[in-house]
């Protein structure tokens, strides 16, 4: 038989304790201590770095943390230092810490790479939003189409830069379409955006601007302010900054890679070397490559994705 809780053995006590213990310690005044060595603005003082994209776009690097670092330091001094806390010392020689780095990535140990944070303002067309928007560790606050009138800026490619259906990728395209047919196309986006001028009367004649949006291509551009960490900026990278990705967002992922560049040089040179042009084998893959034999496998998909690795391999040996 378990022996009786009472107040006595229970841990709690019904026994008046005073209010100043209840409410623990008080809160000590703020210790404000200096660095011990001069530190530098990692933007050197800018407000914004901005790359234009296309003809209304661009991409805006507004903050960056850490945005004070060591002078003689970059950014990539925040994954080292988190990555050393068990050591009690963040700053070692910059050799050392850019051999710390390379590790972290090539073997995917990568919380550290979330200490650095980076802010960023972008206008782009509603279609490249959507996919962008698929990547959910970022922190995003979208322009409101309800609360404002949505302005008049359209995306519109060049007629030598409309692109033809791909023949072996559905999602993709391949090459640059006849000028005949790159009009065309030109001319159906034009009338898309002649909606805008009916889009502003009917909101002057009373209807909502939350409605009267939805007139609107997704050739129109939309703002937003779009905040992550170098962990999940790299993942985004690699998918967007890739040539299975659209064309339009690859101009938009490789300007964004262009502004952090120089603010996390050791982690860009890094992420090069091991993800971006790196290359993932599978076990068949490999196995073939040991073997000399043909990819295991009957999906022809999979073997045109080994054969362009082979051919990427002998190319670059
Ligand atoms: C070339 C290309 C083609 C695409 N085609 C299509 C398409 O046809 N249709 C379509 O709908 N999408 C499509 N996508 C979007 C794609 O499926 C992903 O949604 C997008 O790339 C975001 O990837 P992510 O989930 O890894 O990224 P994030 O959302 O940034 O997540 C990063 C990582 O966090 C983890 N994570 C985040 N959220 C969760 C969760 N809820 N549960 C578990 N783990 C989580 C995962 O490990 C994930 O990889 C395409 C993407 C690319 C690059």
């Amino acid at each position: 038989m378990p022996p009786e809780v009472t107040s006595e053995n229970s841990g709690c006590s019904s026994a008046s304790v005073s209010p100043e213990a209840m409410a623990g310690a008080p809160v000590r005044p703020i210790e404000r201590i200096a660095p011990k060595v001069p530190m530098v603005d990692v933007m050197g003082g800018s407000a914004r770095w901005q790359i234009p994209v296309h003809e209304h776009g661009f991409v805006a690097l507004c903050d960056a943390m850490p945005r004070l670092v060591p002078e003689g330091k970059t950014a990539d001094f925040a994954i080292v230092q988190a990555a050393r806390v068990s050591y009690g010392e963040g700053t070692k020689l910059v050799n050392e810490d850019r051999g710390l780095v390379r590790y972290l990535l090539r073997h995917r140990h990568t919380t550290p790479l979330e200490m650095v944070e980076f802010k960023f303002h972008i206008a782009m067309p509603m279609f490249i939003a959507r996919q962008w928007i698929r990547h959910r560790t970022a922190n995003v606050n979208e322009y409101s189409a309800r609360y404002s009138i949505v302005p008049d800026r359209f995306y519109r490619p060049s007629v030598d830069s409309v692109r033809s259906q791909s023949k072996s990728n559905r999602q993709g395209s391949d090459g640059m379409i006849e000028v005949g047919t790159a009009e065309q196309f030109l001319e159906l986006l034009q009338d898309a955006e002649s909606h805008y001028k009916k889009y502003l009367s009917l909101m002057e004649q009373g209807v909502a601007r939350e409605l009267a949006r939805t007139a609107l291509p997704v050739s129109v551009y939309t703002e937003w302010y779009w905040k992550c960490d170098l962990h999940n900026i790299f993942h985004f990278l690699s998918l967007r900054m890739d040539d299975h990705a659209q064309l339009e967002i690859q101009d938009f992922a490789r300007a964004m890679y262009a502004l952090i560049k120089p603010i996390v040089p050791i982690a860009c040179e890094a992420f090069e070397d091991y993800r971006l042009n790196g290359m993932h084998l599978t076990a068949l893959e490999i196995e073939a490559m040991r073997t000399g034999k043909p990819l295991a496998t009957e999906n022809s998909r999979e073997i045109a994705e080994w054969e362009a690795k082979r051919v990427r391999l002998a190319r670059e040996s």
